[in-house]
């Protein structure tokens, strides 16, 4: 099969030919029909994360298949795979745990230690070792718990966007996002931000603020729903409002999230910055919550929140860090895209073939926001 390995960071991948892999008995092997490639997978192949100071090595050793959002259809299983039939479309939760840990055995795959992505990086090199093909390449073994299965009326490249989608819902869910709540995003134009406001509707919310600062890109979220979606974008100027969304500075915001909120302040909060953002930009977001207010980080911020504990402890504010979703979570956001309740139309694919790996990974910064889906199809011979 030919694959896109990458044998140097900072590099082009090259396609290089090599076997196609045999799934061990509680594996299958799925032939690749579409890969979804995220923004921060430049940062991955320029081996950002494998330069920050932490405990352990978090990079694959190289040359190495990355691809983190895979999805195909299922030619091979393993002998000990009772439920999973080739012919069937699955997408690959490329969450990796070792099994067998306190966390792993009751359940909590995602607090595993070793926790691991496969086809990107990770906590464990053994893991990496076990799997180690990503999405860029035509075939992929993968752990049979780890499939999403597709009805057939699921696209391929809506469910490439699952890892984005299944990031918010973990953290929404943890939120308690629904009919009558008031949640807001930070960030919401962006690839999470946008993942976000669609399943918010999706949930039954009814109350959906976002901040951003491309008023353009901001008018288009808001025609997802108008009547339920209500954004801000941060100006130089003390207020105003620019085409149905609203402008102006840091106290315009506070001021126009309580009005919006009966004066109570925001239910909930997800936080969907970028990688760059500072710390004030999240703190911002913080500060509009009510009492019994709660706020879940998937974003980027990697400064250190000034955050003042005594008004945490008296205001009863939760904040909790999330990273990643479950198969099982993997399962309810495909049952949501088959009922269409959960809408991704308003997306553009744009879907390439392996051969154009390096254009599409340098390629990335030329999007419209959270709306470009960048696929990459190893199918398609050019
Ligand atoms: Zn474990």
């Amino acid at each position: 099969m030919i694959a896109a390995r990458l044998h140097e960071f900072g590099k082009p991948m090259t396609l290089d030919r090599i076997p196609v892999p045999e799934p061990r008995p509680t594996d299958v092997l799925v032939e690749v029909k579409a890969c979804g490639v995220v923004p921060n997978m430049t940062r991955v192949v320029s081996n950002f994360f494998g330069s920050l100071s932490t405990e352990r090595k978090m990079m694959p050793d190289l040359p190495a298949i990355f691809g983190l959002d895979p999805t195909g259809v299922v030619t091979k299983v393993g002998s000990e795979v009772r439920t999973i039939k080739p012919g069937q479309r699955v997408y690959i939760n490329p969450a990796r745990r070792c099994g067998s840990c306190r966390a792993c055995r009751s359940g909590r795959p995602l607090d595993c230690p070793d926790f691991t992505f496969q086809g990107y990086f990770g906590r464990s090199q053994d893991i990496m070792k076990s799997y180690p093909y990503g999405g860029f390449c035509q075939f992929i073994t993968a752990p049979e718990d780890a499939l999403v299965t597709l009805p057939d009326n699921v696209k391929f490249e809506d469910a490439a966007r699952l890892g984005y989608l299944g990031t918010a819902y973990a953290a929404m869910k943890k939120l308690g996002v629904g009919p009558g709540v008031s949640f807001l995003v930070n960030g919401i134009s962006g690839q999470l931000g946008l993942c976000a406001a669609m399943l918010a509707l999706a949930m039954g919310a009814t109350k959906i603020l976002g901040t951003g600062r491309n008023v353009a890109l901001l008018k288009r979220v808001k025609a997802l729903a108008p009547q339920c979606i209500e954004l801000f974008a941060f100006t130089e100027g003390k207020g105003g409002s620019d085409g149905g969304v609203a402008t102006g500075d840091q106290a315009a915001f506070m001021a126009w999230t309580k009005k919006r909120t009966d004066g109570y302040g925001v239910d909930c909060m997800l936080d969907c910055l970028p990688p760059g953002a500072p710390a004030a930009a999240m703190m911002r977001a913080l500060y509009t919550l009510g009492r019994g207010g709660r706020a879940a980080n998937v974003g980027a911020v990697m400064e250190v929140l000034p955050l003042n504990a005594f008004w945490l402890m008296t205001n009863r504010i939760s904040l909790q860090g999330s990273v990643w979703f479950t198969t099982g979570e993997g399962e309810e956001m495909v049952a949501m895209l088959a009922a269409g309740t959960l809408d991704m139309s308003s997306l553009e694919h744009r879907i390439a073939p392996l051969t154009e790996i390096n254009q599409v990974i340098a390629g990335m910064d030329e999007r419209n926001g959270g709306f470009t889906n960048f696929i990459i199809d190893p199918t398609r011979a050019d």
